[in-house]
């Protein structure tokens, strides 16, 4: 593995996604000093944090968490932008990795139940060929020795009442987007949803809609970063 990799470093000079420097032998996608500096949220130190406070009186959250803040034109936008658009998945799940790390350290860790990615639009995933939610949670997921449950829960098929309806409101109607396929698997579990970002926390309430009346239930959300609203 090592030899390949020597190999491949030659006809591919490595380099960190955030800030494109060179990488060191034994460093993996991201440079030692963009590890240590990159903009942490620390919202598993904090449960009253601005994630959660986004979400307060739409969602019940019990732990509101993101590993990095975002920041217009700055290094973790450089991160989402290789995951998203440069076919960097596994960029994605060694964030997740990463995340889980600090994670561990905290009872969090002991609370969820289950991981549950954000799914895709099937448009979208033919277009990408993956959902990048997704190899974040596997990161976590494995990391923190949690199943992840990417078949319980859907994005609903658009139908053409739907589009037409969107076309004629002024909001987004959030009702209906998502489906539960397995809801007994779900009862009384917690529910760790996660997504790539969280800006404005429709999404997350739109999946909330769809799980609030499994028994039990609760629900805490994941994300590689948080773009506050006053960007
Ligand atoms: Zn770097």
């Amino acid at each position: 593995m090592t030899l390949i990799n020597d190999f491949m470093s030659l006809i591919y000079p490595r380099h960190c996604e955030a800030c494109a420097n060179g990488l060191f032998k034994h460093e993996t996608y991201i440079c030692n000093h963009c590890k240590l500096n990159l903009p942490k949220s620390n919202y598993h130190k904090n449960d009253q944090n601005e994630l959660s406070q986004t979400f307060a009186g739409r969602v019940p959250l019990t732990h509101g968490l993101c590993f990095y803040l975002f920041e217009k034109s700055g290094k973790v936008q450089k991160l989402l932008h290789a995951i998203k658009y440069q076919d960097q998945k596994e960029l994605a799940q060694f964030i997740g990795n990463l995340y889980a790390q600090e994670l561990a350290k905290t009872t969090i860790k002991d609370e969820i139940d289950v991981i549950i990615p954000i799914p895709l639009h099937q448009k979208k995933l033919k277009q990408r060929g993956y959902n990048q939610s997704e190899w974040f949670a596997k990161g976590l997921a494995t990391a923190l020795e949690k199943p992840l449950d990417i078949h319980s829960f859907e994005r609903a098929h658009e139908t053409s009442t739907q589009t037409k309806k969107k076309k004629y409101q002024r909001w987004e109607n959030v009702e209906g987007i998502f489906k539960i396929k397995e809801q007994n698997v779900l009862v009384k579990k917690h529910v760790l949803l996660v997504d790539d970002v969280i800006t404005t926390g429709a999404t997350i309430e739109a999946a909330w809609l769809a799980l609030k009346d499994i028994e039990g239930i609760k629900i805490s959300v994941a994300s590689i970063a948080f773009a506050a609203r006053k960007q």
